[in-house]
């Protein structure tokens, strides 16, 4: 009986999470009840450990998603859960190590706005010349702990995907937000940000992981 009420509830509390409005242009917002909606993910879900660069499932492209399914709604609740033990603002799947292509993010833009969202098999939009302007801040990954480098991206980006029920999304984002719908699609292709450095940052960037010590659950490399 138990099991069942908490199956329940997961069904009712993730149909009412997942399909988020859209605005005039068609893009969803992600910025209302981002307290409640972050934590009824979080709540249901499993913090697990965050995989580190070198693990084989963060340097190769992940599967697409193709089942919108309560296993889906659970990894996400799980992700979130994630996320919030590692602090982050942004978890691609691979990087609890399961191989699909999904991310969350709990992440504030230019205007310190909140945005809580769900993306599956995204692709960043390419954007026409007068939109792409270049921000160099600091760039981290909870795969690549207690390192950051700066690393120039357009300060703005607009990615398209699915929900975590099926339904095509559009999503954009500015400042920081921009920079992490980059940077989770990245790792859903396989690649890091440290792999967008030079060879010497890249190189200064292990440096510090290898020096630090994160403050959240990691997997041990083989
Ligand atoms: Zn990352």
């Amino acid at each position: 009986m138990a099991q069942q009420d908490t199956e329940q509830q997961r069904a009712r509390a993730s149909a009412d999470s997942a399909v988020l409005p859209v605005d005039d242009e068609g893009f969803v917002i992600d910025t209302e009840d981002c307290e409640g909606r972050e934590a009824a993910y979080r709540e249901r879900g499993t913090s697990r450990p965050i995989t580190v660069v070198g693990n084989p499932v963060l340097h190769r492209e992940c599967r697409d998603v193709t089942e919108f399914d309560d296993d889906l709604a659970r990894l996400v609740d799980d992700m979130f859960a994630s996320q919030r033990t590692a602090e982050g603002v942004g978890l691609a799947a691979n990087q609890i190590g399961v191989d699909l292509k999904v991310f969350v993010y709990d992440c504030p833009d230019d205007d310190n706005n909140r945005h809580v969202g769900v993306v599956c098999n995204p692709v960043i939009q390419e954007l026409p010349a007068e939109l792409r302007r270049l921000d160099d801040s600091n760039e981290g990954c909870l795969s690549v702990p207690t390192a950051y480098a700066a690393l120039a991206r357009p300060d703005y980006a607009v990615v398209t995907g699915q929900d975590e029920k099926g339904n095509p999304i559009r999503v954009r984002g500015t400042g920081y937000f921009a920079r992490c719908l980059q940077h989770e699609t990245d790792h859903l292709y396989g690649s890091l940000y440290i792999d967008r450095l030079s060879k010497r940052e890249r190189k200064e960037a292990l440096r510090q992981m290898a020096e630090g010590t994160p403050r959240y659950p990691t997997v041990p490399n083989d």
